[in-house]
Order: structure tokens, then sequence, then C-alpha cells
């Protein structure tokens, strides 16, 4: 067989392979080479050796003990075949670019002519190249598969997390000797599946090139010579901004530069999906919190009563934050706290006024909110460390203001703050409004000398606690000899002397408890809940309270009944009538003293 003949069926044979193969890897175009030439050129024995130009060494496909090449014979540069002792070397060679080698045994040189073996070094290298060809661009036809798959499938995503976690499960599937990292800002909440690194905090290296690629939006190289690492750092950038920075790490990698166009396309996909996904989460946040403040302002305006919307609202901003503790104060004239009812448990207690007066001195003049993540810098020992509060402000005065709590730190976003402020501005209109209501009603209420509650208001309380309650004290009293004060001393100062009882009274009962001016100069008391022993000591307590600290001095005498719901179940007219009665005998009785009447 001429050498012409083993060229066209060596031709043939690669040409069969290359048009009805698909060529998957480097090592699938090598074996076939190998196989190829060991039938066509009648050889046992057929070695490929890969060259590393750089290094200038040769390296084996497949192991090779017995004599091994190390290094490229320079004769090889020559297109032709080239004989050392056993073995025939068939260079890979196009132009000055030697790929490798191919070392046969056995194969008589002498059998082919000089244009023979130009030829077949051709047709081998022709085979290798293009299968290698063929590889890259299926590669490529397989990335971009990859990419429009991953594309959808970003796109479906309404969750960051998700298309992080997707974007770093695809690049480590296609790289697998590569390790990505995310940088991303903060804010972002921990996830033990990403390799997320903080952007900007730590001292950690590679930091401040992420730094930089985040504030550009440009990629960045670094290379580490002496561990031949190559760094990458490709923003993660939609059309708004940047999310984050993926962080690459290869070492020495001559396809790096190839397959980082690649990985920057994938990097600017993912950015695009997660701007996406945060404009969702943020339409949907807005829309939650429009519906917040519409359905709150709503339900304010229908309802006036101040308890209610108080407390409606209360629950809201609980629910709404996942907070702790919610509540609404005031200042009155005396600039003394004035709890607003509704307000969560805390505000019942002595323990708020560390935190309302913080407020008060924060909000001070400019009556502007506060948003704190960390209170100890600010209270020492305090058990909330997240607070929110907001004035409310009608006219341009305080009315008003809402504070919020949470034990845990940073718990309250900017977002609910910015939240929680529209809410407030909202609402103040028809808190006002309500409260203004209360207050004119209290003025209905109300004697105006001596601010004790009317008779009428007392009645309605008495009657209302008669449902509810399980008991109540009632006492009755009555000024002994005022016709002879006012004789002695003039209307007016019998009228100081009014206020001055009337001020005793107040200061020695509890806020729940009603007192009112019966009439003239007969006041009275309802104490609710309070039973029968309690009450009259409290009487007994005013009695000698007045005597003590009126000026001129007066005494009073007072008559006690007392209600109960199983044993002593009357009605309110009895109630009334024997207080009445009581009155009646410590008057007969010398004055100046309680009596008892059941
Ligand atoms: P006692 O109750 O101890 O039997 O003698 P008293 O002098 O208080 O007698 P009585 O209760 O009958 O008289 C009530 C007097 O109180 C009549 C009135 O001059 C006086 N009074 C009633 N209302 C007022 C008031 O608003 N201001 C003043 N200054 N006096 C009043
Ligand atoms: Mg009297
Ligand atoms: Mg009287």
């Amino acid at each position: 067989m001429d050498d012409q003949t083993v060229v066209i069926k060596l031709k043939s044979r690669f040409f069969e392979y290359l048009s009805q193969h698909y060529q998957s890897s480097t090592f699938d175009i090598v074996d076939n080479l190998i196989d190829i030439i060991k039938q066509e050129l009648c050889v046992s024995h057929a070695v490929f050796y890969f060259y590393d130009e750089q290094n200038d060494r040769l390296t084996p496909h497949k192991d090779v003990t017995i004599n091994s090449l190390r290094s490229l014979p320079k004769e090889v540069q020559d297109q032709k075949f080239y004989q050392i002792q056993n073995e025939v070397i068939l260079p890979i060679i196009q132009g000055d670019r030697i790929f490798g080698l191919v070392s046969v045994k056995d194969l008589d040189v002498a059998n082919y002519t000089v244009s023979g073996q130009d030829e077949i070094v051709k047709a081998c290298t022709s085979f290798y190249t293009t299968g290698m060809r063929n590889i890259k661009s299926t590669h490529k036809e397989l990335k971009f598969e990859q990419l429009y798959r991953i594309t959808e499938k970003f796109h479906s995503f309404m969750n960051r997390d998700d298309v992080l976690i997707e974007l770093i499960n695809t690049l480590r599937g296609m790289y697998a000797s590569y390790t990505f990292y995310l940088f991303l800002s903060h804010d972002n909440e921990a996830n033990n599946d990403l390799p997320i690194k903080n952007l900007g905090y730590d001292e950690q290296q590679g930091n401040e090139m992420a730094m930089k690629a985040y504030v550009t939006g440009d990629a960045q190289v670094s290379e580490l010579n002496d561990s031949k690492l190559t760094i990458l750092y490709t923003p993660l950038k939609g059309k708004q901004g940047v999310y984050g920075v993926l962080q690459v790490v290869a070492s020495q990698d001559h396809e790096l530069p190839e397959n980082r166009s690649f990985i920057t396309l994938l990097a600017h996909t993912a950015g695009n999906a997660l701007e996406n996904a945060q404009l969702y989460e943020q339409s949907k946040r807005l829309i939650k919190d429009l519906q917040l403040i519409n359905e709150t302002s709503h339900r304010l305006n229908k309802n006036l009563r101040l308890t209610d919307n108080m407390t409606y609202m209360t629950t809201r901003i609980v629910e709404s934050f996942d907070a702790n503790e919610a509540g609404f104060f005031y200042f009155d004239k005396n600039d003394e706290i004035n709890i607003f009812p509704g307000s969560t448990k805390l505000f019942e207690s002595d323990d708020v006024t560390t935190y309302v007066q913080y407020v008060k001195e924060k909000i001070g003049q400019d009556l502007e909110g506060i948003f704190i993540g960390d209170l100890s810098a600010h209270i020492q020992d305090a058990k909330f460390q997240s607070l929110m509060a907001v004035p409310m402000i009608q006219s341009g005065s305080l009315k008003g203001c809402a504070l919020v709590l949470h034990e845990s730190k940073y718990h309250f976003t900017f977002d609910m703050y910015k939240l929680l402020q529209s809410l407030i501005h909202h609402s103040a209109l028809a808190l006002t409004n309500s409260l203004l209501r209360e207050e004119l009603e209290m003025l209905v209420n109300l004697d105006h000398l001596t601010q004790l509650y009317s008779r009428k208001y007392m009645n309605e309380c008495i009657e209302k606690s008669m449902k509810v309650d399980r008991q109540g004290t009632y006492l009755l009293m009555d000024i002994d000899d005022f016709k002879k004060i006012n004789d002695t001393y003039g209307h007016q100062i019998g009228d100081k002397i009014l206020v001055q009882v009337a001020n005793i009274i107040k200061n020695n009962i509890r806020e729940k408890d009603i007192g009112a001016r019966w009439g003239g100069e007969e006041l009275a008391i309802y104490l609710p809940q309070v039973e029968l022993k309690i009450g009259k000591a409290i009487a007994e307590r005013i009695v000698n309270r007045v005597r003590e600290n009126t000026d001129p001095m007066v005494t009073i005498s007072c008559g006690v009944s007392y209600w109960d719901a199983t044993s002593h179940h009357i009605s309110y007219n009895q109630l009334f009538s024997q207080a009445d009665q009581a009155l009646y005998q410590a008057k007969n009785n010398g004055k100046n003293h309680v009596v008892v009447e059941l």
C-alpha cells in the first residue's frame, strides 16, 4: 500500500468521525485521533502528548511509564515525522503553534514519502483543531442554552434569595474549579445556603475591590501572584442600581478570560432579576402599607369615641410592626404625662416613664419623630431596645405622641418608621377630633366651681357600675354649719372653702372613683369595686383631712352606704337614700364624723 492510499483512508476516517459524531470533550477527540492513527498506520502503540507552550512541557494524555517524553524535541518544529530510536513523532502543529504530538511505535518511516508525511501531519492537525473548534462551539451553544434557561427561571422568582441561590448553583455547576462568593450590603438577612460576605464592613481581603465594583458598577480583576489566584469582582447590576458583587476565585486558568464574559452576562441577568424581585417586594409592601393607612383612617372617621379609636390604633400598630408595646400619651398643662386609653400594658405601669421622658426631651421643639434601633446607648438598663416615636400634630401644635417599642435591637426597619409616620399623620385629625369631643363631654360633666363631676354624670356611672361590677361604696357628705361660714366670712370665702374640700376629695380617691358635687355644699363620692370597710376608711380619712386642712377651718359629716351583687343587692335609689339617712344621723349626733347605714 503506498502512502497516498494511507493518507486518503486516514482523511476519510477523520472526516467521517467529525461529520457523524458529536464532539463532547478534548479527551474524546484525542482518543479517536489515537485509534484512527493506530488502525490506519497499522501501529500497535500510539500516545498523545499535550504541549504546554508557557512552561514548555509535555503531558501525556494517558499514563505512559516507559520512555515517556518530557520536552519537545527541537526538530518537531518541522511538519514531518521525527524519529527517536523506535518511536516516531507526529507533531500536531499549525503555523508556529504546537498543540501536542503523537508518538507511535514500530512505524516504518521508509514507507512514507516526504510529501506523504507532510499530508499525514496536516490531516492529524486539522482533525485535532476542527474537533476542538467544534467542542468550543457546542460549549458555547450549551452555555447560551443554559443562560436562556436560567434567565427564564430568574424571572419567575419573586424573591431575592431564590435568585441568588440559582445563580450560585448554576455557576458552581458550570465552573466546578472556581469558588464563588456574594458580597451583599449589610441589610441583607443571613441565608446559610449562600456564600455571603458583607460589603464594606469586614476587613477581609478583597473587600476594597468588591466595594469598587459595587460603587462604580464596573467589573474588577485582581491577580495574586504569590498564590497564583485570579479574582474577579462582577457587579450584580440592574437598570436602577447595583445589588451586590459576585466574587469569582480561580487558580490560574487560561480559559478564565473567555469564561469571564459569560459570567458577566450571568451576573447582569441576575442583577436584573434581583431588581425585579426587589421591585415586586417593594410594591407588595407599599400596597399593604396603603391598605393599613386607608383602613385605619376610614375606621377612625367612622367612630368618634376616643377609647375605641385609640384601642383600634394600638392594636393595628402592634400587629403591623410586630411590636411588644404601643401607646399614645400627651402632656397636660401641668406638664404631667397622660396616657391615652387603649395603650398596651406597659403604659399602665411606671416603667413607661423613662421612655416617655426620653421621647419628650428628644421631640422637644422641632416636633420631629424618633427612630432608634439600640436604646442602650441612650437609656441605661432599658428593657426595650428598639423605639419609634411619632408626634401627633394638629394645626401646628403638639397634641400627643405615639410610642412603639420592641425588646430586640434593630427590630423596626426604617420603612416601618416611615409607615408609622404616615399612619399617625393620616389619623391625627380623626384622633384629635375624638379627643376634642371627649374634652367637651368632660366639660359638660364637670362642675364649674369645684371641677368635680356633675350629679348627672355620677348617676350614670353608678348605674353602669351596678350592672357590671360586683360591689361599690357610696359616700354622701355635707359641710357642717356652712351657713355660719358664709355669714361670718362671706360667700366668696365660702366658695373657696368648697373648692378646698373638693380638692381634698380629689386627692384622696383613685382615678376610677367618681367625686361629684351633689348640689350646694353637698358632695358625693362613688367608689366602684370597693368593699364597705375600705370605703368607710376612706370616708374617715377625708373627714379628718377636711378638719385639718381647711382654712378657715370647716368640718364635714358623711353618710356611707354599700351594695354588692350577692348579699346586699339593692337598687340605686336605695343606695342613695341609705347614705342620706346615714348623713342625717351624723348631723344629729354631733357632726364631723362618719355613719354607715345598710
Ligand atoms: P348643717 O349642714 O351642718 O346642718 O348646717 P348648714 O349651715 O350647712 O345648713 P344647710 O346644709 O341647710 O345649708 C347650706 C348652706 O350652704 C346654704 C348656703 O348658703 C350654703 N351654700 C350652698 N351652696 C353654696 C355655694 O355654692 N357657695 C357658698 N358660699 N355657699 C353655699
Ligand atoms: Mg351643710
Ligand atoms: Mg346642705
